[in-house]
């Protein structure tokens, strides 16, 4: 049985970000394709939200942190995130591990900017997504394009018994 992995439908080549571009990565379409079920999530496009639609960021709003729109911060789109990632839930427990978007509100894995409601940088976190997987599902591999190149896919590769080339 091949491990299921949850991706990114962006990074599988699927059309779906903000400004209706995706971001295909070769090797998991070359490589990793062939050794695992690929499994595609987009929590915004799943929250329908749209495509093309307005730009999010993270905000820290008190204790909470929400994805508001950048030019408009009266769009709020937290819960809807965050209800898709809860409607989703059998689903993800079915999977072996998650590789998300860099950087992305809702999916990046540390590596989204979080900002002040006026708009200063406070530094990076994880997007709403990727940060519901690591607290509803701890034993759970969840990483980003971006640690793939930083040894996360060997990491990958190794905990799931599959060659990384
Ligand atoms: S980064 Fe996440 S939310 Fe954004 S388009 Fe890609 S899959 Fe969808």
């Amino acid at each position: 049985m091949k491990p299921r992995i949850g991706v990114s439908a962006c990074l599988l080549g699927e059309a779906v970000r903000y400004d209706g571009t995706a971001k295909p990565n070769q090797w998991i379409l070359k490589v990793l394709s062939g050794r695992a079920e690929l499994v595609p999530l987009c929590p915004e496009v799943g929250a329908g939200l749209g495509v093309p639609r307005p730009p999010v960021h993270l905000v820290q709003v008190g204790n909470d942190i929400r994805a508001l729109g950048v030019e408009d911060p009266a769009l709020d789109v937290t819960v809807p995130l965050r209800s898709w990632s809860m409607e989703m839930s059998p689903v993800l427990s079915t999977l072996d591990a998650v590789i998300l978007k860099s950087r992305s509100p809702s999916c990046g894995v540390g590596s989204a900017p979080l900002h002040t409601p006026g708009g200063e940088p406070l530094g990076m976190t994880s997007g709403l997504f990727a940060r519901y997987l690591s607290e509803s599902f701890p034993g759970l591999l969840v990483l980003d394009d971006q640690l793939l190149e930083e040894g996360g896919r060997e990491r990958l590769c190794r905990s799931l018994g599959i060659r990384d080339s």
